[in-house]
């Protein structure tokens, strides 16, 4: 890369359809739902859905339903189902109905507006009965299940309604209590089939119970961070499990500046130069969603070295020190990425800032420009 350029996030298509590839190889003969809410983590999710068609994904997850329907609209991905679970107060169900989204459905109210919707179309409502097996977000209590799903029956047998899936969530506290939700759930679906009930889609894991339970894959598993080569286990790497990371971070060193020991840096000189040495301006900060946390210790990546980010991150940028070293304006300063040219990964990134990765992925900023990398042919 020799052009020079002030900040960017690299996301790499090709790493993208490898990922899923080989999770639908994996998975198979469990379909892989792709999830793309919050712009696809960020790498957007305009470019990413039809990647995703072409690594063979069928299913995609965006949380709310706007996206969805602006998908529908834009004629992507038509041949895939969209599946939407977070909803408000006045949905547009009309809408899903139209653009035939699948909705996940918690309470009787919504249950009853998509099926209106439906009935006034003349069409079919996509249902996937929605059970909270202890996460207490989306999803009815146990309590209130078998008079769902009977309503749900008797909309069915109207033909209002077709029951696309059964879906749950899980904690991710530990393993009792994982285990304790998959039984929940399996009682749910059982206690649903004695109702009349039966669903194209159990669904209840995400990337990480996916991958490490196949007795709670059922029909289908929701994977995000595994696509975008986000770790998700404590102590496993995206290369451990195969994956590839897709997305890069970086700037370009847009001022050096020689300074004298005991010069103080950023706000609150929270750092003070200890020799003489020259310090690198790097245009990326907290707006761009590099964390203030970003200091001690945290360090980037500039010729396959690493040097420390020193001083405060400011909104728009940060200051490394790289001693005596010949860094020189246009220099790439790497913050994460694949760790192929000595970089932290974003897994090594979240855990040095304190958080987890997917936020890391899903706070890098619009005013950062994304690029893409290995589009199909
Ligand atoms: C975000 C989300 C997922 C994806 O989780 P990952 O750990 O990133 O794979 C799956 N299902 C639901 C309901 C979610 O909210």
């Amino acid at each position: 890369m020799s052009e020079a350029y002030l900040r960017r996030a690299t996301v790499d298509l090709a790493a993208y359809r490898a990922n899923l590839s080989s999770l639908i190889e994996r998975m198979a003969p469990v379909e892989v739902l792709a999830i793309v809410k919050a712009d696809a983590y960020s790498n957007g999710i305009d470019v990413m859905v039809p990647e995703a068609v072409a690594a063979g994904i069928r299913w995609f997850g965006t949380v709310e339903l706007a996206p969805a329907l602006r998908l529908r609209r834009a004629g992507v991905a038509l041949e895939a189902s969209f599946f939407a679970w977070q909803l408000g107060p006045d949905e547009d169900y009309a809408a899903a109905v139209e653009l035939r989204v699948d909705l996940g459905i918690s309470t009787m109210e919504q249950l009853e507006a998509f099926a209106d919707a439906a009935r006034t179309a003349g069409s079919e409502a996509l249902v996937h009965l929605t059970i909270d097996t202890g996460l207490h977000r989306e999803g009815c209590l146990p309590a209130d299940w078998a008079a769902l799903v009977t309503r749900a029956v008797a909309l069915r047998d109207e033909g209002v309604v077709r029951l696309r899936g059964a879906f749950s969530h899980v904690s991710e506290t530990s393993e009792a209590d994982d285990h304790a939700a998959s039984l929940v759930f399996r009682k749910a679906l059982a206690d649903a089939e004695a109702l009349g009930a039966t669903f194209e889609k159990r669904h209840m894991s995400s990337s990480s119970a996916g991958m490490e339970h196949p007795e709670r894959r059922f029909d289908m598993v929701r994977m995000g961070s595994n696509g975008y080569g986000i770790p998700v286990t404590e102590g496993v790497t995206a290369s451990d499990r195969g994956l590839r990371p897709v997305l890069t971070v970086s700037a370009c060193v847009v001022r050096v500046k020689r300074v004298p020991a005991g010069t103080g840096v950023s706000y609150d000189y929270t750092y003070r130069t200890d020799r003489d040495t020259t310090l690198a301006l790097v245009p990326i900060g907290y707006a761009d969603g590099v964390s203030r946390r970003a200091q001690h210790g945290v360090e980037v990546t500039v010729r396959g070295r690493r040097y420390p980010i020193v001083g405060r991150v400011a909104m728009d940028q940060f200051l490394i020190d790289v001693g005596d070293d010949p860094i020189a304006v246009g220099d790439e300063v790497l913050l994460f990425g694949s760790g192929d040219h000595g970089e932290l990964t974003i897994g090594e990134w979240a855990d040095l800032t304190g958080t987890i990765p997917e936020e890391v992925s899903c706070r890098i900023g619009r005013r950062v420009p994304r690029v893409y990398r290995g589009r199909r042919a």
